[in-house]
């Protein structure tokens, strides 16, 4: 499971919204956050009342088994080098102590589970199925390194639908159908609230978006 906290955000704008951040993103549980991390929309909140984008600067951890990564992900590519070093070190402590932990789990056999610690949600054989932990730095250099695994049809696709009608319930209307089909097609939204345009952008795998732009053909 990917754990998240929620953030209360009060905007240059006066509104005041309510926005996930992750600590923990395991693709494995959810497919579709590969996508937003793509989409560079991750631990960003956007404001329902004027588009204004809030991130919340955070380190999380990224995992996706399925291309055997595991990354600790600093918010910022411009951390200076000293702080990177210190960040190194203190990861390797962190991990060499969860790989020793299941050493000793795995010849006592059977772990009771309540030896406290981060760690005891993995069992003996998930740890040593453990990737190597990869530290990066920013969200653009993670882009990077999941790029590297993916297939061309794997990597991000995007498609923007739009309607010029300025009807708040006609706007409505068309979030509601476009999230539908999103959600029908494993893709995600993200939604651009202008006075003369308003546009949903659905995102997800080229395959996933091939895909729906083939639905949405066939619909008329
Ligand atoms: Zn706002």
């Amino acid at each position: 499971m990917s754990r998240s906290t929620t953030h209360t955000f009060t905007c240059p704008c006066g509104q005041v919204f309510n926005g996930q951040a992750y600590e923990y993103v395991n693709v494995a549980d959810d497919a579709h956050l590969r996508y937003v991390v793509l989409a560079g929309l991750i631990n960003v909140s956007t404001c329902p009342n004027c588009g204004r984008r809030a991130a919340i600067s955070m380190p999380f951890v990224y995992s996706d088994p399925a291309y055997n990564l595991l990354a600790y992900v600093h918010p910022r590519a411009d951390a200076p080098e000293d702080a990177r070093l210190l960040i190194l070190e203190k990861l390797r402590d962190v991990y060499m102590d969860a790989t020793k932990l299941h050493e000793q789990q795995d010849k006592a056999g059977e772990s009771s589970g309540n030896n406290g610690g981060r760690v005891v949600s993995l069992s003996a054989s998930e740890a040593k199925d453990m990737p190597p932990l990869k530290v990066v730095f920013g969200l653009e250099q993670l882009s990077e390194l999941i790029n590297n695994e993916l297939s061309p049809e794997d990597r991000l696709g995007r498609l923007a639908l739009s309607t010029q009608s300025r009807s708040e319930a006609e706007r409505g209307q068309f979030h509601d159908i476009t999230r539908k089909l999103a959600t029908e097609m494993g893709c995600c939204i993200e939604v651009e609230d202008m006075p003369d345009e308003y546009t949903v952008w659905l995102y997800g795998s080229r395959r996933q978006v091939g895909a729906l732009m083939r639905e949405l053909a066939t619909r008329g």
